[in-house]
């Protein structure tokens, strides 16, 4: 039987854009709109022609995309016609495939916000879909808070959504907007849209307030919508949209979508999807969330000896789908309850060639378990891991040397008479027969220790160029005076590869100066910098 279609329908760029300290650029923008159109998403709302300068330079130009570039804007104010409502022109005008017009639903919004009769709601939406229409645009409704709207005047909700499926709208597209509403209303109110409306002009856009936002999108295509809306990793105001990077894979892997829809993400794009989920995180300059379904870096970890040994054996005993589909990795945690199973399978996937019954495994697994019972986490720090493993089978050159290095922290009164405190690093490093010594001066001690140590090294400057420390989280341990400090850092170099390392000591700094060393260390490693 052939599959029904189903279609996807990208926010990112202008709900996701509502999210706190997330403020797109016009190439950012650009950027975000060809990784969606690559994935194959069906439409890319661009944002909000005429509301800032970005949004209105980026429906100016031609964009050169295969998805429904979409417009996003208000019908036309009530009390003004259609032709004489200049925001409604300059969204008209817009260079774009769709138009996405907003809308209220409830009448209760009807009345308070607006400040105007249901008549002249529903007459406002049909003259924008009919205006929209006649510039050749496809017109998509959001009913704006529809389920609120329908349980306190379902006659009501539904004479708003029908006045646009009626005036030729493709799409009339139902707004959780609250995000308070529960899997099984939108089930029972979807249910009761499609006998009025046929499901495939339905559309579903679910916020995240009770962390339903993706069920509440499956379960309106259970009961007959044809269209989500949903945001990258669930960018969006409060607690985000629906996440399309959960929904995609469910909808392509599980058998009750797989066997029932066709979506325009193809199985080869699919294994594409950890990369545009890291993609946009980058961009945002935030760390990727590990526990992220399908695409976190724990989404397919496992850390027990004994789950381990059987996943190695057969995947399918632990893993609910195979992470390669949506292009992770099955990640064996190496941590004091490891067995020899995951440091075996850990060396294989680093690339260390070892028989599963070398002695060196079991003497590493002695040393991981050691260190971690004095507060090192391997399963956090993979790049420290492999170091280890590396130098218990000697294949870490000693590239340089810290003969000696110094932090001071300074507070003082400056020039202008305000307080300030400021840090100075001194490191003394000797390369082969080269001693060189460097300063750094940063924030806070760990910042001048890090540009210090990182200023010259000599021959080996040109491979930690790319270099640039991330993230950096301090725990302490034990607690009372035997406390020790636990640090891991991240990185990433020019390549977008990221890494964590750790230091562990009853010193901060000296924590801190363990973690940067094997920063570096596996930069050089991986960069290939000859002995
Ligand atoms: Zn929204």
């Amino acid at each position: 039987m052939a599959r029904e279609r189903l279609y996807l329908f990208d926010t990112t760029l202008r709900d996701g854009a509502q999210t706190n300290g997330v403020d797109f650029t016009l190439d950012d923008k650009l950027a975000i709109a060809r990784m969606l159109d690559d994935l194959g998403i069906d439409y890319v709302e661009g944002g909000y022609p005429g509301a800032n300068p970005v949004d209105t330079q980026l429906f100016a130009q031609d964009r050169k995309l295969a998805n429904t570039f979409t417009a996003f804007g208000m019908t036309r104010r009530p009390g003004r016609s259609a032709s004489n409502d200049p925001g409604l022109a300059a969204l008209l005008d817009a260079k774009a495939d769709a138009i996405c017009f907003v809308a209220k639903s409830w009448d209760y919004h009807v009345r308070v916000a607006l400040e105007t009769t249901p008549e002249e709601n529903i007459a406002s939406i049909r003259d924008s879909v009919r205006a929209a229409k006649a510039k050749g645009r496809e017109v998509l409704l959001d009913c704006e808070h529809f389920f609120d709207g329908y349980k306190a005047n379902p006659q009501f909700a539904l004479a708003c959504a029908k006045a646009a499926y009626d005036e030729g709208a493709r799409w009339v597209v139902l707004c959780d907007t609250n995000g308070g509403t529960l899997p099984h209303e939108i089930e029972t109110i979807v249910g009761a849209v499609v006998k009025a409306i046929p499901g495939d002009h339905v559309g579903i856009h679910a916020h995240n307030d009770t962390e339903q936002a993706v069920a509440n999108s499956l379960v309106a295509v259970r009961a007959g919508a044809r269209q989500i809306q949903g945001s990258l990793n669930g960018l969006g105001e409060r607690c985000g949209n629906a996440n399309l990077v959960s929904l995609i894979p469910t909808l392509k892997l599980k058998d009750e979508f797989a066997k029932t829809f066709d979506i325009g993400v193809s199985d080869e794009k699919l294994k594409s999807l950890v990369h545009v989920s890291r993609a946009l995180d980058e961009m945002l300059n935030r760390s990727p969330n590990r526990n992220a379904p399908y695409v976190g870096d724990s989404a397919f970890a496992t850390k027990a000896g004994i789950h381990a040994s059987a996943i190695v054996k057969e995947p399918a005993t632990y893993e609910h789908v195979a992470p390669e589909a949506v292009g992770n990795r099955r990640r064996l945690l190496v941590s004091d309850q490891s067995g020899r199973a995951n440091i075996a399978a850990e060396l294989e996937r680093i690339g260390l060639k070892v028989d599963r019954n070398d002695p060196r495994i079991g003497t590493l697994l002695d040393v991981v378990k050691e260190r971690e019972a004095i507060g090192y986490a391997y399963e956090s720090a993979e790049a420290s891991f492999e170091l280890l493993a590396r130098r218990a089978l000697g294949k870490v050159p000693n590239y340089f040397d810290v003969v000696q290095f110094d932090v001071n922290v300074e507070q003082r009164t400056n020039a202008v008479g305000q307080r300030v405190t400021v840090s100075m690093a001194v490191v003394k490093v000797k390369v082969g027969d080269e001693t060189l010594i460097s300063a750094g001066e940063g924030n806070g001690p760990v910042n001048a220790l890090d540009l210090a140590l990182r200023k010259d090294l000599g021959k080996y400057q040109s491979y930690i160029n790319g270099l640039e420390l991330t993230d950096y989280r301090v725990r302490i341990l034990n607690g009372g005076t035997e406390a020790v400090t636990r640090v891991l850092i991240e990185s990433r170099d020019e390549t977008g590869e990221r890494w964590t390392t750790i230091g562990v000591s009853p010193n901060i700094i000296d924590a801190s100066f363990q973690a940067l060393m094997d920063s570096i260390v596996y930069k050089l490693v991986k960069s290939g910098a000859p002995a």
